[in-house]
Parts: structure tokens; sequence; C-alpha cells
């Protein structure tokens, strides 16, 4: 079920919908967190709020994640760092509604609002929740409240108080007209953009909440969601505390079931590699079978401690990492996956998907596209859920195929804040014996022995940092490290192999 709750600035959408979120044990989603996140994302690079194609790049390239705080508060986390305070600054506020009047802004933020509500029970707050982002939204609630009444209760809030709660909270009356001058100028051009702009649904429920308590306006929209839920047919509400839109948290959400006909290449990346259709999972065999025959033939490859890679915890999949040397390092790894019953998924560069074919293909067989040099979300949200059906997943951190060891390598530290949203270990892997099989500007392979290396898992309890980003970065240095490590002692038993 979707309950959307729209209103203008300070008329207490997110207090109501947190409260109703924690009733009903739904996921609660703040979109202006997400607009205000882009914003101090502008102002932390210097980006020019009025360059609309510079703020909309922005917008689809940052991380963007919510997270469950200690006392249960919701966190907002751009590009992995915490920026819950520093989204409500009067900075913010002073550009947040340029921002997001951009289309383009817009659509890459209701493309990610949608992701995140897929499929699961959601209460979504912003200005066109029941206009544009979900107009299917069973419970539509249009909040508003006096200028003077939000000025008060934003006042307040900046204060560290809360009006809702503590009706007799006051500030000065300078601070109140201040911030109602701030409103003012944010509702004029919330309403008046082309875009979206600020305005109930024809089917929202409209509650003017200048005069009615918290708990007051809570009951409406409580009784609006029972009488939907009624006629759905659904069982009463549970008690359970609600459920932050977090890219990091275990999906509360159910998967659509893959279409057996028809399906397309989207779907392949959204849905398990046993729901595939039939003849996705033969050709997924069959490809195997061929390529793996033909390449022991032609590249006798052997894979040392593979027990590390093939041994499995039933819902848990691993983030596989390995040095990238030639088109023959996903192969070994898919195959010895496949040979051993264990489903890989393979993070690739869309860069692939130039032709449809190939594109097809990669899909069927379990692919990934991820966009590179970009934060690719939907790349990092469907790796996550991979992980989390059981699939390991294969990185490829270096990029790209390194070819000498004087080569300029940009390590891609994606792979470690996969594992650690997902919660998964990290299995580190080397190859060598594969780089030469291709002569410099040729098409043309060459045979040959190929060996790889498996290291023990990594996981994070292992690490010794604090802090999320800092904890990050060192599983990002100790992965490679041991990567690289493994690829040391490769060179050593077999010399001569790159
Ligand atoms: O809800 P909040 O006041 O935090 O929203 C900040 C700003 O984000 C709004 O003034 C508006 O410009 C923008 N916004 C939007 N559409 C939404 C949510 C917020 O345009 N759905």
């Amino acid at each position: 079920m979707i309950v959307a709750i729209d209103g203008p600035a300070g008329s207490g959408k997110s207090t109501v919908a947190h409260a109703i979120a924690r009733r009903m044990g739904f996921v609660y989603l703040d979109t202006g967190a997400m607009y205000r996140a882009v914003t101090e994302k502008c102002l932390l690079s210097g980006t020019d709020v009025s360059d609309g194609a510079a703020v909309a790049g922005l917008a689809r390239k940052v991380l963007i994640e919510f997270s469950q705080a200690d006392d249960g508060t919701q966190k907002v986390l751009l590009d992995g760092r915490d920026v819950t305070a520093a989204i409500r600054t009067p900075e913010v506020d002073a550009c947040v509604s340029e921002v997001s009047a951009y289309p383009d802004v817009r659509a890459a933020m209701v493309e990610r609002q949608r992701e995140l509500a897929r499929g699961g029970d959601v209460v979504a707050e912003g200005r066109d929740i029941g206009t544009t982002v979900f107009p299917q939204a069973e419970v539509k609630v249009f909040l508003t409240a006096s200028d003077v009444a939000r000025a008060h209760r934003r006042a307040v809030q900046r204060s560290g108080g809360d009006a809702a709660t503590d009706p007799s909270a006051t500030t000065d009356a300078a601070t109140e007209s201040k911030v109602l001058e701030s409103l003012r100028h944010r509702d004029g051009i919330d309403s008046s953009r082309a875009s979206s702009p600020l305005r109930a649904a024809p089917d929202a429920h409209r509650i003017d909440s200048s005069e009615l308590s918290l708990d007051e306006v809570v009951s409406e929209v409580m009784s609006l969601v029972e009488r939907a839920r009624e006629a759905k047919g659904a069982p009463e509400a549970p008690a359970a505390p609600p459920k932050p839109a977090a890219a990091g948290a275990r999906r509360a959400t159910r998967e659509e079931p893959m279409p057996s006909h028809g399906a397309t290449d989207e779907d392949y990346f959204e849905h398990g590699m046993t729901d595939f259709p039939a003849p996705a999972r033969f050709l997924y065999h069959f490809v195997c079978a061929v390529v793996g025959a033909f390449t022991k033939v032609v590249w006798p490859w052997t894979i040392e401690n593979g027990r590390y890679l093939w041994s499995h915890t039933e819902g848990h999949g691993s983030v596989v990492i390995m040095n990238h040397v030639s088109m023959l390092d996903p192969v070994v790894v898919a195959v010895s996956m496949w040979f051993h019953h264990r489903r890989l998924r393979i993070l690739y560069k869309s860069e692939f998907d130039g032709s449809k074919v190939v594109g097809a293909l990669f899909a069927r067989v379990g692919g990934i596209p991820v966009e590179r040099g970009t934060a690719d979300l939907k790349a990092i949200r469907r790796a996550q859920r991979a992980l989390q059906r059981g699939e390991s997943l294969l990185v490829f951190p270096e990029g790209t195929r390194v070819r000498s060891d004087d080569q300029q390598i940009d390590i891609r530290g994606g792979f470690s804040l996969i594992a650690q949203m997902a919660k998964a270990d990290i299995v580190p892997i080397a190859i060598v014996g594969a780089r030469r099989i291709t002569p410099e500007g040729t098409h043309w392979k060459l045979p040959g022995r190929v060996f790889c290396k498996v290291g023990e898992a990594l996981t994070f309890d292992q690490l010794e940092s604090k802090g999320r980003k800092a904890r990050l970065e060192e599983m990002e240095a100790k992965a490679m490290e041991r990567v690289y490590e493994l690829r040391g002692d490769l060179r050593e038993e077999h010399p001569g192999k790159e």
C-alpha cells in the first residue's frame, strides 16, 4: 500500500508521515530530503544552481541513502557521508526550490523514489507524491496549515524543539518572520514551477493542521489508511517500528514475478537467476558448458583454494573481486561457479551493451550493467539485491584490462560499498597467465596455462576503522592489497606468468 502525503513546507508532513510509518510498520520515504541532498551536493561541489544541465548531471550521479540512527530517527547519507543536519540549513533552504524545479532533476529523483518503494508498503511525503510519483497511491493526503503556524513550527524545529509534541515551545518574533519569508519564497517557486508543481491531487483528502494537534492529524490519516486496508481486504495494521527507505537495509518488499514470456533485459537485471524463464536458464547452462570446455582445452586453467569461492551460506552471496588481465577472467570464475552449482552475477561496464544482441545475451546469463564514472545507484541496488538472494557478484575494481604493471590504475571502490550495503563478505581472487593471450595489436589468441588463487573471505567485522566511510576505505584498500598479494604468490609459483 502507498500512503502519499503532500503539502507545503512546515505543514507537518514529516512528523505525520513518520508517525504513520511507525504505527503501520511501513517504509518512510522523505522525498524532500532527496532534493535537499542534491542541493547540498551543488553547494559542496561549487556547482552553480542556476546551471540546470550541471545540476541535473549531479542529480543523476549522487548516491543518496537513508538509514536508521540508533535513536530510531532517519539519517540521510550523501555519497556515504552523513548530511542529516547539513541539508536543513538556511543555505540549502535558499536554493532547494530552484534545484528541484529542473525537470531533469525531478525525473532522476522520481525514478529513485519509485525504485525505493517498489512493491512495498510506503508512506511517502513531498510535493508531487499523489500527483506524479505515485498517482496510484491508495491514500492521498494534502496537508496544509496557515503561514504563521508553519513558520512557527519550522522556527521551533530549527531551535532544536518540536512544536508538534510541545505546543508551548517558543522562539523570537524576528526568527519566525525570517523563516516565514523563506517558506513563502519556497512555496512560491514550488507552486508555480512548470514541472510537477505543489498541488493537491483531485482525489486527495485535505487536512488543515493549523488548529489541530499532531495526534488529531495522525488519527485522521490513520482512519483513511484503515479504510483503504479494509477496501483491499488486508489484515489489521501491525504495531512495528518504521522501516527507513534505506538502500542498505534488507528490502521489506516482495519481488514481482518474472514474466515467463517477453521478459525485457531489465527484468533479468531485477530478478534472481533461478526465476529466469527456461530458455534463458538453458542458454546459461549451454554457454557455461561450451565456453568452459573450450577454455579448459585452450588455456588449461586451475583455481587454487577454490573452496573459498564455492563455499556458500544460504541467502548470502559474496562480492568476488579480481584483477583484470583478459576476457578469460570472468569466464574462469563464472564457469567454475556454475560447475559448483553457485549462481554468479557479473558487474560489467554498460559500454558493452552498444550492440543489442550482446546486451541481451549478457542480461540472460546474469550480467548486471554498470555505468562507469558515475555512482550508478540502479546497478548498486541490483547488485545488493542479488547478494541478498544468495547470488554472488563478480566485480573488477581495476575497471579495465591491465596490460602492464606500469599501467595507471584507478581502483573503483564501489565493490566495498555494495558489500557493506548487502552485509556480504568479499572474496579476493588473482589470475595470472592470461595477460598475453591476445598479442598487442591483434585479435588472435595464444594458448597457454592460466592460474588463479583465491583468498579467504574478508568481512567488515575484521576492520579496525570507525565510521562508515573510513570502514569502506579500509575494506577497499585491504581487499585490493590481498588480490595483489595473491597475484604475487602466483607469479612466484609460476615464473614468467603475468
Ligand atoms: O519537504 P521539504 O521542505 O524538506 O522539501 C524541500 C524542498 O524540496 C521543497 O521546498 C521543494 O522545493 C522540494 N521538493 C519537491 N518535491 C518533493 C519534495 C520536495 O520539489 N516531492
